[in-house]
């Protein structure tokens, strides 16, 4: 099969088609129509092979992952996401894997509503490479500067479940077959808090989504934002097959540490709380923004608590 076949019998008709595509996928370029008024919102995100997921990993769950990862990106900006690029390499084609990886992209094109408009298919060692695009009023967008000294700290979902999913993977945990099939659902398909985001857009002063660990995310939130904060580590939320798989520290430790969740972390001002408590959306208050810089973890008795290992995985470190 030639690459135009393969475009044209598995990218070109996965999506919905949306009306402010004027031209999607087929020329040398799309044609957009963004909406008057509001910013546009543009994200990349890579995933590689041996990297990001193991060369193995089930393409359904790939094909959803690579699409989430990049609209969790636009949820902590509190953008709406409406169109999708792919740009993918494969080793070689193998049309059972490529039809599975297309469902699992379709999913969540089809759930938020999202056109791919286009992208770049090439032959070499598996790797895939998103670029999403989505809207926001302008003055609303969730920065990572936007933080200040008594804003309340705020996740959604429940941490660490991806860590011990990944943990399970390489068979340096054992537990329950329920309790492991949800922790590596935690890990395969994230579900991009594309809803939270949104609601919180004129309520959240900065926002974050946790792909490398609360502790070095929420320490992008803190150095840009020119703050510090106390975190209360007995206050993060953890989830019954977590629990179920490691004792209390331990689940501290992903918690903090482990990447892959796609929670979105979040600070509110005082002001706003009421407007907070409003939303129907799911969430844990996890500690308090102050001015003077560095992370502190706290237990909510006042005691100390200190990390086992450096937070957040590092490409070059
Ligand atoms: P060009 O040589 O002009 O870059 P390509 O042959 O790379 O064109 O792509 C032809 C058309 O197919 C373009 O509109 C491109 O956006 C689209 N396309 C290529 N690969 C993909 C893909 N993986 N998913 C969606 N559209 C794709
Ligand atoms: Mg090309």
């Amino acid at each position: 099969m030639s690459e135009f076949s393969l475009i044209k019998n598995y990218f070109a008709k996965l999506s919905p088609l949306r009306q402010d595509v004027l031209l999607g996928a087929g020329d040398d370029c799309a044609l957009l129509r963004s909406p008057i008024n509001q910013l546009l919102a543009v994200t990349t995100d890579t995933l590689v092979a041996g990297v990001h997921f193991f060369a193995d990993m089930p393409p359904y769950e790939l094909g959803y992952k690579a699409l989430a990862v990049n609209l969790s990106d636009l949820a902590a900006m509190g953008a709406e996401p409406a169109w999708v690029s792919l740009a993918i390499t494969l080793p070689t084609i193998d049309e059972s894997w490529l039809a599975q990886f297309c469902a699992g992209f379709a999913e969540l094109l089809k759930i938020h509503q999202l056109q791919l408009i286009g992208g770049d298919t090439t032959h070499g060692p598996l790797s895939i490479t998103i670029t999403a695009h989505g809207f926001i009023p302008e003055n609303q967008a969730l920065k990572r500067d936007a933080a200040r000294p008594g804003d309340k700290i705020y996740v959604t979902g429940t941490l660490g479940d991806a860590g011990a999913g990944l943990k399970i993977l390489k068979n340096e945990l054992q537990l329950a077959e329920t309790y492991a099939t949800d922790l590596i659902d935690r890990l395969y398909k994230p579900m991009p808090r594309i809803r939270e985001g949104f609601a919180l857009r004129g309520i959240a002063h900065a926002a974050i989504d946790i792909s490398d660990g609360l502790a070095a995310d929420l320490q992008h939130i803190l150095a840009l934002s020119q703050v510090g904060a106390t975190l209360y580590v007995d206050c993060l939320p953890l989830s019954p097959a977590l629990n179920q798989a490691v004792d209390k520290k331990q689940a501290w430790q992903l918690a903090l540490t482990a990447g892959d969740d796609y929670e979105l972390c979040f600070t509110v001002p005082q002001a706003k709380e009421a407007k907070l408590q409003q939303l129907e959306i799911t969430y844990t208050c996890i500690g308090v923004i102050e001015p003077s810089p560095g992370l502190r973890l706290q237990l909510t008795t006042g005691k100390t608590y200190d990390l086992a290992q450096q937070p957040g995985y590092q490409h070059f470190g």
